[in-house]
């Protein structure tokens, strides 16, 4: 499970960071409103409404468009009405500071049970369709023009990611930490060779352009979500 901390202070962040993490969690911290809208979907999203750049509450409405991500908005004590518009603006929970790791992670088991059906019903159905690629986010059904291709778990959610962001370059930075997490530094090799990989097994219709010194970008007609 993945889930995003936004939250401006570094102390509490790195808390948050560090018993999420231990609590068996996939956990990605950016510290402003700007950081939270770039980010990759989550299952969790924990919001800071007091963010330095804007209002928690817009990452809360931005991510109504998504049924799959649970939002819990964080308020400090003396916010409590805040915690209102948070729920009026469409968090599934929220939770107060302080606050215990236990209640922390009692009111995320809450949530995510709430939002497992919308899990899996929007994975099941979505589908990326880019030029002749096609990808069954549910199904990991890849093909092009038509043509099953067999990519191993990692090169999936390697091209899955690219295919997400397109035609946008992602930074090495961002693959490495996305697809290879906490172990990327010894990975940058790996992420090479399985770009190699790819581009091979998906043939001369689907570009993966190496953008030296940034990234990758997978080239192909706009992505259009269906299902
Ligand atoms: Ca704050």
């Amino acid at each position: 499970m993945r889930i995003t901390v936004i939250e401006d202070d570094d102390r509490v962040a790195r808390g948050l960071v560090t018993v999420l993490t231990q609590a068996g969690f996939e956990v990605h911290r950016v510290a402003t409103a700007a950081q939270a809208v770039r980010a990759a979907p989550s299952d969790v999203v924990l919001v800071d409404l007091g963010l330095p750049d804007g209002d928690g509450l817009d990452v809360i409405r931005r991510l109504r468009d998504h049924p799959q991500t649970a939002v819990i908005a964080v308020t400090a004590r003396s916010e409590e009405h805040e915690r209102v518009r948070g729920l009026r603006a469409g968090a599934d929970d929220y939770i107060v500071k302080p606050f215990g790791v236990p209640e922390l992670l009692a009111r995320i088991d809450a949530v995510l049970r709430r939002t497992r059906a919308a899990r899996a019903h929007a994975q099941a159905d979505e589908k990326l369709v880019l030029g002749p690629l096609r990808i069954g986010v549910g199904t990991r059904e890849v093909t092009v023009d038509g043509t099953p291709v067999s990519l191993t778990r990692k090169e999936f959610e390697l091209l899955l990611l690219l295919a997400r962001r397109a035609p946008n370059v992602v930074s090495r930075d961002v693959i490495l930490d996305q697809i290879w997490g906490a172990t990327w530094e010894s990975s940058s090799r790996t992420l090479d060779t399985h770009i190699a990989t790819i581009r091979h097994k998906l043939g001369s219709n689907v570009a993966i352009r190496t953008i030296h010194g940034v990234g990758y970008r997978l080239l192909a007609d706009q992505p259009e979500l269906t299902g």
